[in-house]
């Protein structure tokens, strides 16, 4: 049998004998289905054909586990290290022997989460990979799992990962979507890991939140009045979503951005101006 995975999205599914007809989260309006049509591969056929992980430091205590070539939606993993133990968020859809050595190097992986279903990846492998960890899955997405394991535990509002260390949920771009809080990042000003549901700009100033990234689908006024009141209590100075980062005063910045999107859409309800009858 065979973990499949699926080429766009980069998550694993169930052991099958056969891929899966399509794979549900790529269906979805908020992913994608190449023109080419469903396409599958698995970890042992991305090894020959010459996938690599790469882990960087991206501040002390925090790694990203890169794969390359590019795989599925791309997302960098993050490995959080602890005293408490080390969390890894969103992890990639591939793990090599030389991610797990060097992982392992860094203390292991005490637990596994992620923002939400687009960037699960391989979360099953990696758990496999160490001792069976628990992989932390919102309640809100369990329509989303596509490998069910029994180290998955569900979860909602809020719950602590580890000590100094938790995953808030948001809801936006998924009913789950969430962001960790790591109050020890930024030398003690605090850090939002965030996936998606808060991405970082181009101009490294501002942040997005949206239904549908890849089909530009905006979130509703009601969603990102979600968002603000989920993360309005938390502290940070710093935000790594899935790819990039915000740095020094990250939170002033969410903060801005979210207003700007209520003015946007608060100016689009304006009533139209009266057009004076002509009187003749
Ligand atoms: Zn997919
Ligand atoms: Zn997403």
């Amino acid at each position: 049998m065979t973990v499949w995975i699926c080429q766009t999205c980069a998550i694993e599914h169930a052991d099958t004998e056969q891929p899966p007809v399509i794979c549900e989260i790529c269906v979805d309006d908020r992913q994608w289905v190449p023109v080419a049509g469903q396409q599958w591969t698995h970890r042992e056929q991305l090894r020959q054909l010459g996938y690599r992980t790469r882990i960087d430091e991206l501040e002390p205590g925090l790694h990203g586990i890169t794969v390359s070539p590019k795989l599925g939606i791309g997302q960098r993993g993050l490995l959080l290290c602890t005293e408490g133990g080390n969390l890894l968020f969103d992890p990639p859809g591939y793990i090599d022997q030389e991610a797990i050595d060097v992982v392992r190097d860094l203390g292991g992986v005490a637990v596994i989460a992620s923002s939400h279903p687009h960037l699960t990846g391989a979360s099953i492998q990696w758990s496999h990979a160490f001792g069976g960890v628990d992989v932390l899955v919102a309640d809100a997405d369990r329509e989303w799992v596509r490998r069910p394991d029994p180290v998955i535990r569900f979860w909602r509002d809020e719950t602590e990962l580890l000590p100094g260390v938790r995953i808030v949920q948001c809801g936006g771009h998924f009913p789950g979507s969430s962001v960790v809080d790591w109050q020890g990042g930024a030398d003690g000003r605090g850090v939002l890991l965030t996936g998606d549901t808060l991405m970082v700009n181009p101009d490294h100033k501002t942040i997005a939140v949206m239904w549908s990234f890849v089909n530009r689908v905006p979130l509703s006024q009601t969603a990102i009045r979600g968002i603000q009141f989920a993360i309005q209590p938390l502290q940070y100075d710093r935000i790594y979503d899935g790819w990039d980062a915000l740095g020094t005063g990250a939170r002033s910045r969410v903060t801005a951005s979210l207003e700007r999107y209520l003015a946007v859409e608060t100016a689009r309800q304006v009533p139209p101006v009266a057009v004076p009858t002509p009187s003749c």
